[in-house]
């Protein structure tokens, strides 16, 4: 069997070995005779796998024992709801950094429900940059401050984060978690949909701190409050119990390649293979990230011209490379090279670009 050369945004790809493992356990988990997706959410078996799961984001992440992580549905687009719905008074202002689309997105819901404004943007900038730290707008006294750590569309990334004081630092971290060490206690709130770095969509990992639990309100609905699912160890209702399962899996597989911090080196030295060849290039392929904003998740970048784009993708297309053209409302090529994309991925999408290259 051949295995695509996968680059998609999300979902995307995920470690083979984790796939294998799922594959061998698909009929009969543990000795049930049955899959972990017909096991009841309370049975003893897969609480295991649930509080296995968090105890790894806890260690392999750093998270100090004031945050709660939770599980939850929706995906992060929830999040842009319920961030505003639980920490965002009538009293208050919520701080948002636009750097892509989906700060933008993020930045509607919570117009819908509350006082916000614009505390630094790249909009003009074609979101080709992270604002410099020093030029944001944070008053003290705000609800929180919210950015996006990696902006998945635009291939840009925060190297630094704004030091908020106490105004509560929020990040949407959905494809970027777990790709390098953060401090998570310069943070009231993390959240991240799972289907990038962390396994399957279907959960979206909530790390809160927990005395931002008690900002909520009584009147927001309950399958909305944090409180709802901190107080039940997010089984208040059923959770995805198979996408929690392949987390839990994935979080195994980073502890077995080194942690965070290896599988940081390894992402490094990938996103490197290709700027080179964008560096390299003397202008054929054009980054759309300047170089000190490059993600290394995502690396965007444009042809000479739609036609070269065009014929580009295809013959990567031909070639067995998945998921190379940019995100639908900006175009172009990105690829996205998540943890469990292989260092041999990228090096055949390097030999393909520097042929195509050469080529044309
Ligand atoms: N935030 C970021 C940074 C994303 O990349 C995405 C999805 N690509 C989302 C939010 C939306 O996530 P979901 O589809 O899980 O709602």
């Amino acid at each position: 069997m051949k295995r695509a050369f996968n680059f998609n945004a999300g979902p995307a790809a995920l470690p083979l070995e984790v796939l294998q493992a799922a594959q061998v356990e698909l009929l009969n988990y543990n000795g049930t005779g049955m899959s972990i997706m017909e096991l009841s959410h309370r049975s003893k078996d897969y609480e295991i796998v649930h509080n296995h799961a968090q105890e790894l984001l806890y260690k392999l992440l750093e998270i100090p024992e004031n945050y709660q992580i939770l599980f939850l549905q929706g995906g992060a687009s929830l999040q842009f709801t319920m961030v505003p719905m639980n920490l965002l008074s009538a009293d208050k202002t919520a701080n948002y950094i636009l750097t892509g689309s989906w700060s933008e997105k993020a930045l509607t819901e919570a117009e819908r429900l509350g006082n916000t404004k614009i505390g630094g943007s790249s909009k003009a900038g074609k979101y080709s940059y992270i604002p410099e730290l020093a030029e944001l707008d944070i008053e003290q006294g705000q609800a929180y401050v919210h950015i996006t750590s990696n902006n998945t569309i635009y291939g840009t990334q925060w190297q630094q984060f704004p030091d908020t004081k106490a105004v509560p630092l929020i990040a949407d971290m959905s494809s970027d978690i777990l790709s390098r060490r953060i401090n998570v206690s310069k943070f009231g709130l993390i959240y991240a949909g799972a289907q990038k770095n962390l396994g399957p969509s279907g959960v979206t990992v909530v790390i809160i701190r927990k005395d931002l639990l008690e900002w909520t309100q009584d009147s927001v609905p309950t399958m909305l409050k944090y409180t709802t699912h901190a107080e039940k160890n997010s089984l208040f209702n059923t959770p995805p119990t198979f996408s929690i399962y392949i987390l839990d899996k994935v979080l195994a597989w980073v502890e077995g390649n080194g942690g965070v911090e290896a599988i940081n080196k390894q992402n490094q030295f990938k996103a490197e293979m290709l700027y080179d060849v964008i560096d390299n290039s003397s202008g054929f392929y054009r980054g759309h990230a300047e170089k000190d904003s490059r993600s290394i998740m995502n690396v965007t970048f444009n042809l000479p011209s739609k036609e070269l784009e065009e014929s580009f993708l295809a013959q990567a297309k031909a070639e067995g490379f998945v998921g190379l053209g940019g995100h639908r409302s900006i175009g172009g090529c990105r690829a996205s090279i998540y943890n469990a994309v292989p260092v041999e991925a990228c090096e055949a999408l390097r030999d393909f670009m520097l042929a195509f290259r050469d080529k044309n």
